[in-house]
């Protein structure tokens, strides 16, 4: 299917988070997480209305997979997942209320604050990573497509397989600097400690897996 450019907000947003200093990289893992939650709630009102679907609370959860080997870090859900179209609408163009985060960036004195208050949605993942590779499968679809990017100029979409429904986002951490340490983002403790401080009232469980080297 080729390269597909982004949508020109989405790319100066990218822009923004990839070349700014945050001191709150950290929050990109609760906007995952935020993400997954929300395509869990999703199939659960849906099985609310749909008589041929039922909600077993416990198939339904979010898994934070580390490698350290790898260095990827891999946010697995069990949500509602996304067609081809709904990958390309949903990851191609900056959702709603990221963007709207950003419009407001003006009225706040403080820049480095801005992450760590308002959602900014899938693109933070781009704040540790440098690639972000996401595979999904929709409710009532057979078909899996594989969504990748290395950041602004673009992303590609392709056919691939999932065995479940649902969304698996992996991050391929970036390389560590003189200044910046991502390896961080691999380490059970830390991970642990994130989870705790953001995303502490999320309602399904959140597993966690690390792989030594
Ligand atoms: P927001 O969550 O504010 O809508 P995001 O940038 O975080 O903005 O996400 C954009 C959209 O991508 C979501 O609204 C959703 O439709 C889709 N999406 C992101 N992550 C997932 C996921 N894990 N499962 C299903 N859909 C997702
Ligand atoms: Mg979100």
């Amino acid at each position: 299917m080729g390269k597909r450019k982004f949508k020109a907000e989405s790319k100066r947003l990218l822009e923004l988070m990839i070349n700014s200093i945050y001191s709150q990289r950290e929050v990109f893992l609760r906007e995952l997480i935020s993400n997954a939650s929300d395509a869990i709630d999703k199939i659960y009102y849906k099985a609310l209305t749909d008589e041929n679907l039922t909600f077993n609370q416990s198939d339904y959860y979010i898994k934070i997979e580390a490698d350290k080997e790898a260095r990827t870090l891999k946010i697995t859900d069990t949500g509602i997942g996304m067609t081809q179209e709904e990958l390309e609408k949903n990851l191609g163009t900056i959702a709603k209320s990221g963007s709207l985060s950003f419009k407001n960036e003006n009225e706040i004195k403080d820049g480095h604050d801005i992450i760590g208050q308002f959602g900014v949605g899938f693109y933070a993942a781009f704040m540790v990573a440098d690639v972000v590779t996401v595979v999904s499968r929709a409710l009532g679809s057979e078909k899996a497509f594989k969504w990748e990017s290395k950041g602004t100029d673009g992303y590609t979409l392709e056919a691939a397989s999932k065995d479940s429904v649902g969304t698996e986002i992996t991050l391929k951490l970036k390389a560590n600097t003189e200044d910046e340490n991502y390896d961080e983002y691999l380490e059970e403790y830390r991970l642990k400690e994130i989870v705790k401080k953001y995303s502490d009232f999320i309602r399904y469980p959140i597993k966690m897996e690390v792989t030594k080297s």
